[in-house]
């Protein structure tokens, strides 16, 4: 620990300053990837128009121009030093996997010529029978083929010593279900549109542009220096500390939030940001986040599938970059106890070429009446799904956050703001005659211009959150994938647009005259049934957990809890109406998760028992032994020892040693029954098991001689870089 320490103020940087004049940001914007402009300029235009038609209007993608297309994306790739090709997939461990294949083919005359096929390109199969398939695929039945998602471009990822061309893709099984979290968020989207087309006809909108649902992930993370991240076996194996007790000085002083970014913090969110930049990623925000050590970064929206593989890359992107920088990057949801936790807040809205933003109220939101549609359509759907909503988030990790008093509570409400809330209530009591001025801040400095207000304040407690002219899903985990939570959104609020247009369209029976009043009734009715979900006040609070109660939302706490939602009658219907996923994919996924539950938290126990036995006790015993023999040499010259010290140690180390035993008892314990029966059993026992090791401790760390505990502390990890 010690010499963790030295070498964290004695570091220095090695990478070479970055230089934007030699290379204006504009210009790497998407210098690495084979974009729509450069299937232009390399492809005949018959190709390019039909690939066109794929990517922007979601038409079939026609496979006798994958040859060309394939040919002139290696010629690119070469071009660009890759020397090999590999299909990136996304399987349900919410990480990314690629299978690299190099270019090469001998010609069987002794030399050898790079070779790239529009059969390659399109189709790849990957031996993924150790990725978890929750029961899809047995490993003797283990064919899974990756297959090439147009509408999410290649790229090429550089590494010292050599590029990749990347392709995204979905990964399905040979008999065509999604083992991956691409394939759904793919199937949700095209779901979306449809319904969303009915609704948009009934306003007159016919001959529409494809609606996409659109995503803007903030995330939240936290750096550390690398001489830290190894000295501690459970950041290594777990991404988050199982001890540490708190420091002196947290973030009480709330002086770390958009402060001044350190210096060797920003020199790598500049890298980080020109290498995301390089890959079409449109970096926008970086700033200090609330607790020390932790940061954010967020960019600009994009259409639902490639804000996932992108974000999928940023978290790439970030972990590499640190190392680079001498740090580690954790993306964990709860890195540090007591300590602020991370989340990856999901923006979320929906809208097409010719229609723009759907979700956009515009200044008289009253008068806008398919913008109130489209809105109570969310409403009615979050309402309806909560209990999926809470599943689609759930972790071991997230556990730790949600309703921590920084995060959103586990109960899933929307804030709207007071204008909409308004108009809202006016729509309630039969129909909404006025919005309320949005009106004017002015500061009180004539320096200063008069700023047009928002809507609505800011409500950071609330876990989905109306954003002007967005939903915010803010209760997505830091180190979760964004497809589960897309995939719900677009398929709940699919469901709600299907339900309005079905009522709509009996209601006008194709007279559009009679569209305002069938639409005002919907809306009254929409509000009394689902309003409940609506609450403005503060998340936090104990009071919103019994009005939360009364008004019958769900109040599902943990993981165990949430996950069960997954197989509820409504949710599988949900998710085979609208051809998302399968029964059995579903089951799938509920199977994965909860043994990536189960799986995570054992790590866990068993970490918090190695660590407690191998380096917390060994510290405790050894300065327990120097106060006895202090206490007895002592009391050998004739002095009377006060053994307060010794005596509260002594007693730390019993209940240490108890809790330890106790802790490998419950590890030792079968637990007969099904996953959902192991997880509460993990709830219930395990925990609390683990936590009674960390609590004893935590409390021996604020005894133990400085120079014999062998952790790096809080203080220092947070505070030292
Ligand atoms: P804040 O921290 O104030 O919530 P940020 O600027 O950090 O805001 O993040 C807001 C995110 O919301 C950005 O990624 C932004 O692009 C995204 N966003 C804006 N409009 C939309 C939209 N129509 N659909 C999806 N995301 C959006
Ligand atoms: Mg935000």
């Amino acid at each position: 620990r010690q010499s963790a320490i030295a070498a964290v103020t004695n570091y220095r940087t090695t990478s070479a300053p970055l230089d934007f004049r030699e290379t204006p940001a504009q210009e790497l914007f998407g210098a690495n990837v084979f974009s729509k402009e450069k299937m232009r300029d390399r492809l005949p235009k018959a190709v390019f128009k039909s690939l066109l038609k794929t990517i922007e209007e979601g038409e079939k993608l026609d496979p006798t121009t994958a040859d060309v297309v394939a040919a002139a994306m290696k010629d690119w790739a070469i071009e660009k030093g890759a020397t090999h090709y590999a299909h990136v997939f996304y399987p349900l461990t919410g990480m990314t996997a690629e299978k690299h294949d190099s270019f090469l083919s001998p010609n069987g005359q002794g030399s050898a010529i790079a070779d790239f096929s529009g059969g390659q390109l399109i189709q790849g199969e990957p031996d993924g029978s150790s990725f978890p398939t929750g029961g899809i695929r047995q490993t003797f039945e283990a064919r899974g083929y990756t297959i090439w998602d147009v509408t999410s471009p290649a790229y090429i990822l550089e590494n010292a010593n050599g590029t990749t061309l990347c392709i995204p893709t979905a990964f399905v099984s040979w008999t065509g279900e999604a083992l991956d979290k691409k394939t759904p968020v793919l199937r949700s989207m095209q779901a979306l549109n449809k319904q969303a087309q009915r609704v948009l006809k009934l306003f007159g909108h016919t001959d529409e542009t494809l609606v996409s649902s659109t995503a803007g992930p903030e995330q939240e993370y936290f750096l550390i220096d690398r001489n830290f991240f190894f000295a501690r076996p459970d950041l290594i194996n777990a991404g988050r500390t199982l001890f540490g007790a708190k420091p002196p000085k947290g973030q009480e002083f709330d002086d770390h939030y958009f402060g001044a970014i350190p210096d060797r913090v920003l020199a790598f969110m500049l890298e980080t940001e020109r290498e995301l930049l390089k890959l079409g990623i449109p970096i926008k925000t970086r700033h200090n986040e609330v607790a020390p050590g932790q940061y954010e970064l967020a960019p600009v929206f994009e259409s639902a599938n490639l804000a996932t593989d992108h974000q999928q890359l940023m978290m790439i992107t970030l972990r590499r970059v640190a190392e680079r920088y001498g740090m580690s990057c954790l993306t964990h949801e709860k890195p540090f106890a007591g300590v602020n936790g991370s989340g990856k807040h999901v923006n979320w809205s929906l809208g097409s070429a010719s229609q723009g933003n759907l979700l956009d109220p515009g200044d008289t939101p009253h008068e806008n009446a398919q913008f109130l549609l489209f809105c109570a359509a969310v409403i009615r759907a979050v309402h309806k799904h909560q209990g999926l909503l809470r599943a689609v988030v759930a972790s071991a990790g997230n556990d730790h956050r949600l309703g921590a008093n920084e995060a959103p509570p586990a109960i899933i409400s929307i804030f709207l703001g007071d204008q909409l809330t308004d108009v809202f209530e006016q729509i309630k009591s039969g129909g909404a005659n006025s919005s309320l001025p949005k009106g004017t801040l002015t500061v009180g400095v004539d320096v200063l211009p008069p700023l047009p207000k928002d809507a609505g304040d800011r409500n950071r407690t609330s876990p989905f959150a109306f954003t002007g002219n967005r939903f915010e899903f803010r209760a997505v985990g830091s180190n979760q994938s964004i497809a589960g939570p897309l995939v719900a959104m677009n398929t709940i609020v699919a469901e709600s647009l299907d339900y309005c247009a079905t009522q709509l369209e009996e209601a006008t029976g194709g007279d559009p005259g009679k569209l305002n009043a069938a639409l005002q009734e919907l809306l009254t009715q929409i509000m009394n049934d689902h309003g409940a979900v609506v609450f403005n006040g503060d998340g936090y609070s104990a009071e919103w957990h019994e009005e939360a109660e009364k008004r019958g939302l769900l109040n599902l706490k943990t993981t165990a809890d949430a996950l069960p939602a997954l197989k509820t009658p409504e949710v599988k219907e949900l998710f085979k109406k609208y051809e998302v996923l399968s029964e059995r994919e579903l089951e799938s996924r509920l199977e994965t998760y909860l043994e990536q539950y189960c799986l995570s938290v054992h790590v866990e126990a068993n970490l918090t028992l190695e660590m407690a036995r191998t380096l917390i006790f060994p510290a405790a015993i050894r300065y327990q032994n120097e106060l006895a023999s202090a206490c007895a040499n002592l009391k050998l010259v004739g002095y009377e020892f006060d053994t307060d010290t010794l005596d509260r140690v002594t007693e730390l180390v019993k209940y240490l040693q108890d809790s330890i035993a106790a802790l490998e008892d419950v590890l030792l314990q079968g637990h007969d029954g099904d996953l959902i029966a192991e997880a509460n059993f993990i709830r219930d026992t395990t925990i609390p098991a683990m936590n009674f090791v960390r609590k004893y401790a935590d409390e021996l760390e604020g005894f133990v001689a400085d120079d014999l505990w062998p952790l790096p502390t809080y203080q220092e990890m947070l505070f030292i870089r």
